[in-house]
């Protein structure tokens, strides 16, 4: 399995310019976007030839900022839809706030000369479901929108995604029940120091990303922080490496993980 963080800042090559991370958009095999924040942005050519399913975590924007335009450059030559994974509350959200005609194109009732060019896939949390060549399972997590966490297969390498989140038991529950763990995504947005705005926006801080590491039983998995808010990069590098676990490293934009 490959996983990259899309880079939220590139130069020409699609390359990263900058470490720091202002959008979300994890791909899985240059096949499955997972939220696509950066996806219309950074995405290169040939990863816009392969990505068709995208999962949406929520609906904030920087989970789907650039989703809209991703699908408007792809219109004309499409050969099937973009599929728009999602919970049927999300996509809703989506159709409400984003896809409504007066913030873009409502593009699930558009074609061009072969196919429509986005079509919904609602999944119930809970309840496996398939992703082009993933198994995926998904579960609330403790956000302040309807918010889900994930759990990925490809039948050999297991990667579990937290989205965004304050402390959760169902996610964990959930990564637990897996029989293996390879890599997890956690996100780390705030300073300690700033543990109350964290607690209000409904994030964590190392110290939170620290108590909700105990939770994890797999042993030695990968774990990757994500989300780290550009202005408190430093301190939460520090913050977390004073943590001390050893696979605990903040995830690079651009760079190919492989499992
Ligand atoms: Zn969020
Ligand atoms: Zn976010």
């Amino acid at each position: 399995m490959k996983i990259q963080l899309l880079p939220s800042t590139f130069d020409s090559d699609g390359r990263a310019r900058s470490p720091e991370q202002r959008l979300s958009c994890y791909l899985v095999d240059d096949r499955v976007a997972i939220d696509a924040g950066s996806l219309g942005l950074a995405a290169t050519d040939a990863q816009r030839e392969t990505v068709r399913d995208i999962i949406i975590s929520h609906t904030h924007i920087d989970h789907v900022a650039s989703l809209p335009i991703f699908i408007d450059d792809l219109f004309a030559t499409l050969d099937e839809p973009v599929r728009v994974h999602a919970t049927e509350e999300i996509i809703e959200l989506l159709e409400r706030d984003i896809f409504n005609w007066r913030v873009y194109p409502r593009f699930a009732d558009l074609s061009n000369d072969r196919t429509r060019v986005m079509e919904y896939v609602p999944f119930r949390v809970g309840e496996p479901f398939r992703v082009a060549h993933l198994s995926v399972t998904a579960v609330p997590v403790n956000h302040v929108v309807p918010t889900v966490g994930l759990v990925i297969s490809n039948g050999r390498t297991t990667l579990a995604y937290g989205a965004d989140t304050a402390e959760t038991d169902l996610f964990w529950q959930l990564v637990n029940s897996a029989p293996r763990l390879d890599a997890l995504i956690i996100e780390c947005s705030f300073p300690n120091s700033m543990h109350e705005l964290a607690q209000i926006s409904k994030h964590l801080t190392p110290a939170t990303v620290g108590t909700e590491l105990k939770k994890l039983k797999h042993k030695s998995p990968d774990i990757f922080a994500v989300h780290l808010k550009p202005a408190y990069r430093d301190v939460l590098i520090s913050e977390l490496a004073a943590l001390n676990r050893p696979r605990l490293q903040v995830m690079e934009p651009g760079r190919e993980y492989e499992y």
